[in-house]
């Protein structure tokens, strides 16, 4: 009797597996992935962390004050690809070892994909100031654009809400809302050139110059100097010139500064010292 329910249930079986695929959508195996990841790490921040280190010979004393770590840095990106379907996909690929903690669609819909607490693999090989590993300190974030062609309102303003967010819980300072690009200026150059920084700036949202009418500047100013001390990496000056261009002044060349270019530089240092 027992044997003839279990042979009918194991014959209902794959039918029982199509509805439920169905009802889980396309990244049930992904979904289910992701938790058992996360289940790793959790047991890894339960264990006594004694073992990582020499302290093994002194018994365990836990301290009981303390909490996460929290991200400092928020980096922007635009996806280069066509469609939110094509970037969730992506990032739920282990082959292609790349991700972001958000993906921020065309329609203004937000995917939140990583726990902020976690790692994302978003920066690559990148340097801001003096931070050389970007993907442990930031919270990386997609926009959906294929890098030539103007960010949509729906989307700027879901990115809007969510950088406020992300200000108020983690205390993240304005001038720590970077580009790929200022990370990776040998490599990167998202967001595009349509990207309005200045917009977000004026939210609080990254730091901009200011007017330059009736700026004088010092006969000393050394403009590689304030691009270091912005946070670039001056191992390519000349790509770096570029970045600067296309965040601050809209434009794609390359090669030294005029005068009104300087200006905007010498602004934009002041506000960073
Ligand atoms: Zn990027």
């Amino acid at each position: 009797m027992f044997q003839n329910r279990l042979i009918s249930a194991l014959a209902l079986f794959p039918f029982v597996c199509l509805f439920a695929r169905c009802h889980r959508g396309p990244y049930a195996a992904s979904n289910k992935q992701y938790h058992k990841q996360a289940k790793q790490y959790a047991r890894e921040l339960q264990a006594n962390p004694s073992a990582q280190t020499m302290a093994t010979a002194a018994p365990w004393v836990g301290t009981i004050n303390f909490n996460l770590r929290k991200p400092n840095l928020v980096v922007l990106h635009h996806t280069a690809q066509n469609s939110c379907e094509q970037t969730l996909k992506t990032f739920t690929l282990e082959r292609t070892q790349v991700s972001a903690h958000y993906v921020i669609c065309r329609e203004g819909q937000v995917h939140h994909m990583l726990n902020d607490y976690l790692r994302a693999w978003h920066g690559g090989v990148g340097r801001w100031g003096s931070v050389s590993d970007i993907n442990s300190s930031s919270i990386g974030i997609e926009i959906d654009n294929n890098g030539s062609e103007p960010f949509t309102e729906p989307q700027l303003g879901s990115l809007m809400l969510l950088l406020d967010t992300l200000k108020r819980k983690y205390n993240i300072p304005a001038a720590n809302f970077i580009g790929h690009a200022d990370i990776a200026p040998t490599r990167k150059s998202d967001p595009s050139v349509l990207f309005p920084w200045k917009r977000l700036s004026d939210a609080g949202y990254g730091l901009w110059w200011s007017d330059t009418a009736g700026l004088q500047v010092p006969p000393a100013f050394n403009p590689l100097d304030a691009l270091r001390i912005i946070g670039y990496d001056l191992r390519d000056s000349s790509a770096v010139f570029l970045t600067f261009r296309r965040k601050y002044l809209g434009a794609e060349n390359r090669g030294s500064l005029t005068e009104p270019e300087r200006k905007v530089l010498y602004s934009l240092y002041r506000r960073h010292l």
